[in-house]
């Protein structure tokens, strides 16, 4: 193994007794995202390593940069405890920030968690620096804006880096238990499922299909989309609901007006089953406070009164820029906005509902019947596994 990853946490270092319960998912996650490339990832209070060959560096960096839990990571060289050959190693580096950056402004940044190394980290920052001043003309310490900066830490043995690269942040996905996502083909409901799994949460997903009113490629869409999602939340089940029957026959009782909320009343009626079936203790949607009508607190006191699960909707306070925003990093725009129409918008009514009396569509739920067709529904249920490769 020729190259040495250097993991930080974030959150993790805040948890108390239950810290290892973290680490150790985090580890568990790396491994299975890595898997195929021989890692080997060690480590435990607070910092983490992943030993790689060097032409699987573009995969880890690619993982560790998308993994929950983590705050930053580094390519680090490993050596013994001697502050001359951290010097040595720090002169090297120096000289590689200088071809990268252009610039002689640098700091040295050092830790000593092992305290019976001789320098304490200011002697060690001392050391480093009176080195590079010596050995690099025109070098200059400028710890507020430098171009460059080499960061030590001695533990049961010296590492020093130069760049620290950005992780996720979040905590770890599997730590929060599991969630059912509500996932259509849209642009939010995808983004709701990163914002969860950042929080912990391990996400399986649940489709509503209404062929042939929506087509085989709006189903394709939202297995496309599951797939991209799969790769932050370490695989997904997604279960595929044949939606058409419940949907037409809310259509043809004829509440006209209130069409979207009674199918969306239905929706969660199944997905708290598949939920309750699959041990998830929590349903994910993508609403947004007043987006669409469907969405306003009188709709969504109705449509979530169809489940005693906690419901969670990380996108009720964002604008669509701000979710558009996600949905571009995460990688999931662009199929999102590809133009099959989904089962709700064909559905629609022209002028529907915004604020509906609760007792009256509650009531109006109950009059269509619908009991016999949700559990055919949630019996007819298709499960794929994705990401699994
Ligand atoms: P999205 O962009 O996620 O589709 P939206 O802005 O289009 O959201 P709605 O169509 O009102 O909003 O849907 C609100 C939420 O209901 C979605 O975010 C999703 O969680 C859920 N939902 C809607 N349609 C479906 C469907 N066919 N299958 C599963 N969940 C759905
Ligand atoms: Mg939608």
């Amino acid at each position: 193994m020729d190259k040495l990853y250097l993991i930080k946490i974030g959150e993790i270092a805040l948890k108390g007794g239950n810290r290892s319960f973290f680490e150790k998912r985090l580890k568990k996650n790396i491994k299975l995202d890595l898997r195929g490339t021989n890692c080997i990832v060690s480590g435990g209070r607070g910092r983490f390593f992943v030993e790689v060959n060097k032409e699987h560096s573009a995969q880890v960096e690619e993982v560790l940069s998308r993994t929950f839990g983590i705050k930053g990571f580094s390519v680090v060289k490993r050596l013994e405890k001697n502050i001359d050959k951290i010097i040595e190693e720090a002169l090297i580096q120096a000289s590689e920030n200088i071809k990268e950056t252009g610039g002689k402004n640098f700091k040295i940044t050092a830790r000593r968690a092992d305290k019976s190394f001789p320098l304490n980290s200011y002697g060690i920052c001392c050391a480093l620096g009176d080195a590079i001043l010596d050995n690099i003309e025109e070098s200059v310490v400028d710890v507020n804006t430098p171009d460059w900066t080499i960061n030590v830490e001695i533990r049961e043995t010296a590492y020093v880096y130069s760049h620290v690269l950005p992780g996720p942040g979040g905590l770890p996905v599997g730590t929060a238990g599991k969630g059912m996502l509500l996932l259509s083909g849209g642009i939010d409901s995808p983004v709701a499922c990163w914002l969860m799994s950042k929080r912990g949460l391990k996400i399986d997903s649940i489709y509503f299909h209404t062929y042939p009113y929506t087509s085989d490629e709006a189903k394709q869409k939202v297995i496309d989309l599951a797939t991209i999602l799969s790769r932050y939340t370490s695989g997904m089940n997604l279960y595929i609901v044949p939606f058409t029957d419940v949907q037409l026959k809310i259509k043809e009782k004829g509440f006209e007006k209130a069409t979207t909320l009674l199918m969306r009343h239905a929706m969660v009626k199944i997905a708290d089953r598949v939920a309750k079936q699959n041990d998830a203790g929590s349903l994910i949607t993508g609403e947004a406070l007043s987006q669409v009508a469907s969405q306003t607190p009188e709709s969504i006191r109705f449509t979530g009164s169809a489940t005693d699960l906690p419901t969670f909707r990380p996108l009720i306070g964002m604008d669509k820029e701000e979710i558009i925003a996600i949905a571009e990093k995460i990688g999931t725009f662009k199929t999102s906005i590809l133009p099959y129409e989904d089962c709700c918008s064909l559905f629609a009514p022209e002028h529907p509902l915004t604020h509906p009396n609760f007792e009256q569509i509650t009531k109006e739920f109950i009059e269509l019947e619908l009991d016999e067709l949700l559990n055919t529904a949630a019996l007819e249920t298709e499960k794929l596994y994705l990401g699994g490769e």
